[in-house]
């Protein structure tokens, strides 16, 4: 018989146009996870309602972020790639799992503590059980591996807490999923080009690389990251703004590139006009193709819509059988 292949799930919120770091956080892992795992990869639009309460845009967003996972590589016939609202039953786990789940630990979470202060008008009860709907996406295919950037670590923990205090009160279900990047390298946070925090889909728009911008608009975003005079003592460390191009660098440019520049930092001879000129010039070249692709595939409404067909039938197979042990196990189970 063959061997069950280990169960990978992530999710991506359709807020707008994916960038450097969904892809360098999540995507990558997910084309390469693809091959080798049991892979549920959803659209997330009802996270996007914690935050987004104005659907008008929420389809077209949700077929943007369809063609943008497909245009960086993911296999809708390898991986089920679906929409979380196609599959019903994880609503229904958020409602047992909120049960497990305190407001004082939901309160202390950093991504909860951000929102409240991005939009203090519109704190609701969905924002602060984020992670407990997360949980449920999650472990409702009882995946291990969670692909996802750093910014998730926390939320990853609080899911491992939910998941055993459901196994503990009701009998073992769930795994213990965990925050997983390639070969055990640390989780990724791709720096906006600011200087500040991390690229972004909602916040400030020149400070991110989408991957459907135009060459000129990449060369003018890069070309824009903030420098200084550059260092005048050898071997100086660098600053954050400076660490974050070379972090950049890292992401897309030759690695004998990267030394040369490298270099001429350590002699005090580096030009930062010239530092930027390359990486845009190679940011050009990694996102370009990619943009192509997700226009090509963009108009296809029919292609989109089989799509997400093919995926919440996978969804909904795998999120059905575990729920039909969850209410079993909760004793939800009279005749
Ligand atoms: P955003 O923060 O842009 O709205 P999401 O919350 O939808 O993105 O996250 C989708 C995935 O992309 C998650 O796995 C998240 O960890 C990853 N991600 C988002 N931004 C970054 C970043 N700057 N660096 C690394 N990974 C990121």
């Amino acid at each position: 018989m063959e061997k069950k292949k280990e169960i990978v799930m992530s999710g991506i919120r359709p807020t707008g146009f994916l960038h450097l770091g969904n892809y360098f956080g999540a995507i990558r892992n997910y084309v390469k996870m693809q091959e080798q795992f049991e892979c549920y990869f959803m659209v997330a639009d009802l996270h996007s309602l914690t935050t987004h309460p104005d659907t008008k845009e929420l389809k077209t967003n949700v077929e943007r972020v369809l063609a943008e996972n497909i245009a960086c590589g993911l296999n809708p016939e390898k991986a089920a790639l679906y929409c979380q609202s196609h599959v019903y039953e994880t609503s229904e786990l958020y409602l047992y799992l909120n049960m497990l789940a305190y407001k004082g630990e939901l309160e202390k979470t950093v991504t909860f503590k951000d929102k409240v202060r991005q939009h203090p008008e519109n704190v609701n009860a969905g924002l602060l059980t984020y992670p407990v709907l997360q949980t449920a996406d999650i472990i409702i295919h009882k995946a291990k591996y969670v692909p996802v950037g750093k910014d998730q670590e926390q939320h990853l923990e609080m899911a491992r807490n939910f998941a055993n205090r459901f196994n503990h009160r009701y009998g073992e279900i769930f795994h213990e999923p965990v925050a997983y990047n390639d070969n055990n390298a640390a989780l990724v946070k791709v720096p906006s080009l600011d200087g500040a925090g991390k690229m972004s889909k909602s916040e400030n728009g020149m400070s991110t690389l989408f991957l459907s911008d135009e060459d000129e608009m990449i060369r003018k975003k890069v070309m824009k990251a903030k420098t200084d005079s550059g260092p005048t003592q050898p071997n100086t460390p660098k600053p954050d703004y400076i660490d974050n191009i070379f972090g950049l660098m890292q992401l897309v440019s030759a690695p004998e590139v990267i030394a040369k520049f490298e270099a001429d930092y350590n002699n005090c001879n580096i030009r930062y006009g010239d530092l930027k000129k390359q990486l845009a010039e190679d940011m050009v070249n990694f996102i370009s193709p990619i943009r192509e692709k997700i226009n090509s595939i963009l108009p296809d409404k029919k292609y989109l819509k089989e799509v997400m067909e093919m995926g919440a039938e996978k969804a909904n197979k795998s999120a059905n059988a575990t729920m039909k042990l969850v209410r079993e196990a909760i004793g939800l189970k009279y005749y």
